[in-house]
């Protein structure tokens, strides 16, 4: 498939070539990753992996990077247009790779190894991006703000789901830890000695309850219970919780968090006991480049794949792509590996991650971003086409 505005036929044809010959390494890399969950930024093992296998095809490579162990960057060519491909690849407690990040990984590995592979004099500078710790620490941002894209012209990435999805909102997210202090005392013998701090807990449940109706629509506040106490006769002197607050937008989000930390502050207060809060990054909405997704669009769907729509309203996850979103071109596309209804974060999706369906959404997000890339980089009029659309256009 060859498209206006990008590389060459042949290039396209040679991608096509390099993906088939990787394709056994790439599966068997990712049920390695697969089989060996690592939980955020602590992603030794598969970090290694990938950054060993970019290595091997003769691509110099940085890591760690922007200061985070786990984190690592393949460059190959040098100047403008500039293109990065970014990894994923932490796992989750309990359900391992239940968000299919290894997919993520070797669908970037994929494409940037048949890129160089099949255009080893391409212009520009093609990036390979390991970014750990999306599943709550935010290494993106962490890498942003370390400068990892500057320079940057276009970002992609893939992530697994139920559905061919080229675009999809996302909503702005943060974690939030509230650890009360009350006071110890036997709970028959001496309770007007004691002050509860699991009562300050249950109230800023109650209380969020209270807020949740007079808050904006799309957003998002659930909580659980991470310590309520060691025994039903000792007063509950040590309570915490942890809670994500969404919204569609970070800037409401920002005000919505302390209103959230009032509901906490206003229960203990009553309860006479102290709350501290430990506050995680803040996720960003997302902001899908059109052009660039719709060039993605027609190589995934070449591969013999069926595109959906998406609402772009209703239920979501957040990311920390969203914040490298809102900084420059960037598109984060769905590959459907399971079941209509299948829930993320699940053990039937991390099974879909290591099924046959889900190797050859990944080989065909591969190609497709391979080809996106080729095409960026043989073409700034496109590269700026991109950054016209990023300029011109808001968030989903
Ligand atoms: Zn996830
Ligand atoms: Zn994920």
């Amino acid at each position: 498939v060859s498209a206006p505005q990008g590389a060459a036929a042949d290039v396209h044809a040679a991608i096509d070539r390099a993906v088939d010959e990787l394709a056994d390494a790439l599966w068997r890399m990712s049920l390695a990753i697969h089989d060996d969950p690592e939980l955020a930024m602590a992603e030794h093992r598969a970090a290694a992996r990938l950054a060993g296998a970019i290595e091997d095809a003769g691509i110099p490579l940085e890591r760690p990077l922007g200061g985070l162990e786990t984190a690592f960057r393949g460059r190959h060519g040098s100047g403008g247009p500039h293109v990065a491909i970014l990894m994923e690849y932490d796992a989750l407690p309990g359900v391992g790779h239940g968000c299919g990040h290894n997919l993520i990984a070797t669908a970037g590995l994929g494409a940037g190894l048949a890129l160089c592979r099949a255009w080893p004099d391409h212009p520009g500078t093609l990036d390979l991006v390991g970014t750990p710790g999306e599943e709550g620490a935010g290494g993106k941002i962490l890498l942003l703000q370390a400068g990892v894209f500057a320079g940057v012209d276009a970002a992609m990435m893939v992530h697994p789901g139920t559905q061919n999805l080229p675009v999809r909102h996302a909503t702005a997210c943060v974690d939030v830890t509230m650890t009360f202090h009350g006071r110890a005392a036997h709970a028959a013998g001496s309770p007007e000695q004691g002050i509860n701090a699991l009562k300050a807990l249950i109230h800023t449940f109650t209380q969020i309850d209270s807020l949740r109706e007079h808050i904006l629509e799309d957003s998002r506040i659930h909580g659980i219970v991470t310590k309520g106490g060691d025994a039903p006769n000792i007063v509950p002197e040590l309570a915490q919780g942890k809670f994500l607050v969404r919204a569609r937008r970070a800037a409401y989000l920002e005000g919505l968090v302390e209103r959230v930390k009032d509901c906490a502050r206003g229960a203990a207060l009553a309860a006479g006991a102290r709350v501290d809060f430990e506050q995680g990054l803040i996720y960003a909405e997302r902001k899908n480049n059109r052009v660039l997704a719709d060039r993605y669009a027609r190589y995934f769907a070449a591969c013999g794949e069926t595109l959906h729509t998406s609402s772009l309203r209703g239920g979501t996850g957040s990311s920390d792509v969203g914040n490298v979103s809102l900084e420059l071109p960037t598109i984060q596309p769905y590959i459907g590996i399971a079941p209509e209804g299948t829930a993320g974060h699940s053990h039937a999706m991390a099974e879909a991650a290591a099924s046959e369906r889900g190797r050859l959404a990944m080989l065909h997000a591969a190609a497709a971003m391979a080809h996106t890339a080729a095409d960026l980089l043989a073409s700034p009029a496109l590269v700026e086409e991109a950054w016209q659309a990023f300029r011109t256009s808001e968030p989903d």
